[in-house]
């Protein structure tokens, strides 16, 4: 993806997120460089999309409570984990649960030529 697919992509409203600088297993990384890992994601995300970033995925989904403080402490307001489910009022932000969506690259298609 290029500088100038995510201005595209930012003029027809998608919101940015955060994965990490080289996608590693964040539990199994010293919490040093786990944290630059979830820092340095969104600082340079946000130097490139020129928009706040406020949203993470874990990579592969991996997380635990240390990096779910890390997430809060840089300063995202969600997190989001790769565990099927529904979110709530009672939900962590900092580890929301997912549900799958098939056929996207469809509904993108679709989003990118106008609204559904
Ligand atoms: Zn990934």
């Amino acid at each position: 993806m290029t500088r100038e697919h995510l201005g595209v992509l930012d003029q027809k409203g998608f919101e940015f997120g955060s994965h990490s600088v080289t996608h590693p297993h964040l539990t199994l990384i010293s919490e040093k460089n786990a944290f630059q890992e979830i820092r340095d994601s969104r600082m340079e995300l946000q130097r490139l999309s020129k928009t706040p970033i406020s949203s993470f995925a874990y990579p592969y989904g991996d997380y635990n409570a240390a990096l779910v403080r890390m997430v809060q402490d840089v300063g995202y307001d969600a997190a989001l984990t790769i565990r099927e489910g529904n979110c709530s009022q009672d939900s962590d932000v900092h580890a929301l649960p997912r549900k799958q969506v098939l056929k996207t690259p469809f509904i993108i298609c679709l989003s990118l030529r106008g609204p559904l």
